[in-house]
């Protein structure tokens, strides 16, 4: 039950996994292609960051 003081980022509703994720990384969101921005506000699919967190390597 250690592992519940870890400091986590907020997930955005375009990341597939939590950050930190052992097998992940960043990936452009593909909603905004990176920019962070859609239809002149903030990307609601990665939260303004222009990246989504994705899995990486086989599961
Ligand atoms: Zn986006």
């Amino acid at each position: 039950m250690s592992e519940e003081n870890r400091e986590r980022e907020p997930m955005n509703p375009g990341d597939e996994v939590p950050p930190g994720t052992v097998y992940s990384g960043e990936d452009l969101c593909p909603e905004c292609s990176g920019s962070g921005e859609k239809d002149g506000e903030e990307c609601p699919n990665c939260g303004g960051t222009g990246k989504v967190t994705e899995p990486v390597g086989g599961a």
